[in-house]
């Protein structure tokens, strides 16, 4: 039987929402018609797979504030809304631009082995899955799509169930495109809907927890198809002595805070050399004053309620476990209700150690907790200390930092700036340690991680190979 799905507003803490979860025989039903089709869509030349991609962007424009407003429910804050869906109809832009060059394949070419020749003959992989979080609903449930697309893939794609809303205005503008709505599904639903997915897909690409990674790395396994992964982080930034202090304090406010810290690659640890740090924190508490929450009214502040119930929840416990451990607020305190909300203004965390749980675990949450290292190696070997590996920042003589940066066990690395990767998506870069796994899925060598790769050898001289058993006499 299906379930109802009830969705929480998180500004009002109503469920005032619902949606109806596809069962896996919906799933398969689907994965069915999208096989159906996918042939003619691989076999198109990639400039008519771009046009119709082109006019998808179109139509998304033609939505762009109904889905905005959709999320703004759903997430409960304005700018990023319209930050992700400006950056995802962009990346869409891109992928029809750069695909038609980066699927060209080189002409044929001699084999090291004569006179054999090698024609390459890629072909799409099939039906990928997407899955994906909560936390930039939009944004994350087209990254994959799009290259997936334009690489001549079908697509179903199930955004979370926590964000459901944009799903609708989604949904009309791939059914403008007839061709487009053949090869891409969009389906809701929770965990079992997901699995139902991977039972049909011939790849998967996951974005969230690692723990749900972990678990679906090991369903891919079973089935053997090549699953990519996109998972936490827990992101540290080294600020050497030498920094411009302001500058750091301002841009790790922004890289901490954007999104109310609900994101990936949020700045969740900061490691600060000695000499520098009273400066440093002093700076980065004033930063975190000022900034409002967008309470009571949306356009009130800059920082957001908590998205999800349950990721409140571990916020609070990590806030409480530090203070409980000797951890102080220079800024904030805790997660707190306001109009049936949950808000937690930013919070500047200072006597921390590296084994509390929130300079281990992932926060998700807009906390700043910041050490006081004795040098770079010190912080370098802090940073390095965990287990996830997304992404990091340095601020620094640029010679230094850069020499700091290379031994960041880390993707991506801003220099003397933050969270970058946020915005600038054409750096191939992949997640280090147990952030994630496969390919880069930035940059344009992610388009190739939807293509099998195949090969023509051809002996055209019609030549007897060398190897072949010996020749029988004439008889
Ligand atoms: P989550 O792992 O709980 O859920 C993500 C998606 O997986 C949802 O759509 C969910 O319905 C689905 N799902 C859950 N169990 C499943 C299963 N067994 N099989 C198939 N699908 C299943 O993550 P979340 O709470 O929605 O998102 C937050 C997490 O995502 C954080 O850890 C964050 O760091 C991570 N994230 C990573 C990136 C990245 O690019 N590395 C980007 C954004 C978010």
């Amino acid at each position: 039987m299906s379930k109802i799905f009830s969705v929480r507003n998180p500004r009002t803490g109503q469920y005032d929402y619902e949606f109806t979860e596809a069962t896996p025989e919906s799933i398969h039903a689907d994965a069915a018609k999208l096989r159906a089709s996918s042939g003619a869509w691989a076999d198109m030349p990639i400039a008519a797979r771009c046009l119709l991609l082109g006019q998808w962007a179109a139509a998304l424009k033609a939505e762009r504030q109904n889905i905005i407003d959709a999320l703004i429910v759903d997430t409960g804050r304005r700018r990023e809304s319209e930050l992700e869906v400006d950056s995802a109809i962009a990346n869409l832009l891109r992928w029809v631009e750069r695909a038609p060059a980066l699927l060209e394949e080189p002409a044929t070419r001699d084999s090291v082995v004569k006179p054999m020749t090698l024609t390459a003959a890629s072909v799409p992989l099939g039906l990928v899955a997407v899955i994906s979080p909560w936390n930039f609903p939009f944004l994350l449930a087209l990254i994959d799509c799009v290259p997936a697309l334009a690489a001549g893939c079908a697509v179903m794609v199930k955004p979370s169930e926590v964000t459901p809303r944009f799903v609708e205005p989604l949904k009309r503008t791939v059914a403008a495109i007839p061709a487009l709505a053949q090869v891409l599904q969009i389906v809701q639903g929770g965990p079992h809907t997901g699995v139902a997915m991977i039972n049909a897909a011939d790849a998967v690409c996951f974005t969230g927890s690692v723990a749900t990674g972990r678990m679906i790395a090991r369903h891919c396994a079973e089935r053997l198809i090549t699953c990519f992964l996109e998972l936490g982080g827990k992101d540290a930034v080294v600020v050497l002595k030498d920094a411009d202090i302001l500058r750091a304090a301002r841009a790790i406010a922004w890289g901490g805070l954007a999104n109310a810290g609900q994101s990936c690659l949020s700045v969740e640890r900061i490691f600060v050399e000695a000499p520098v740090y009273a400066e440093f924190v002093e700076a980065l508490a004033d930063e975190c004053n000022n900034l409002k929450l967008a309470y009571p009214q949306l356009d009130d502040g800059v920082i957001g309620p908590l998205i999800a119930e349950r990721q409140a929840d571990t916020i609070r416990a990590q806030l409480d476990d530090a203070y409980a451990q000797g951890a102080k607020a220079l800024a904030g305190g805790n997660v707190e209700i306001l109009g049936g909300g949950l808000w937690c203004k930013p919070v500047v965390l200072i006597d921390v150690t590296p084994d509390m749980k929130i300079m281990t675990d992932e926060t998700f949450g807009p906390v700043l907790p910041v050490m006081s290292c004795r040098d770079a190696d010190h912080a370098i070997a802090l940073a390095n200390g965990i287990e996830f590996g997304l992404s990091g920042a340095v601020f620094g003589p640029r010679e230094q930092a850069l020499a700091v940066a290379r031994r960041m066990e880390c993707g991506a690395v801003s220099i003397n700036d933050a969270a970058l990767t946020a915005m600038v998506h054409d750096g191939e870069k992949q997640a280090f340690k147990h952030s994630g796994l496969g390919a880069s899925r930035m940059g344009d060598s992610s388009i190739a991680r939807f293509r099998r790769r195949r090969v023509l050898i051809e002996n055209a001289a019609l030549s007897h190979d060398p190897w072949w058993f010996p020749a029988r006499p004439p008889s």
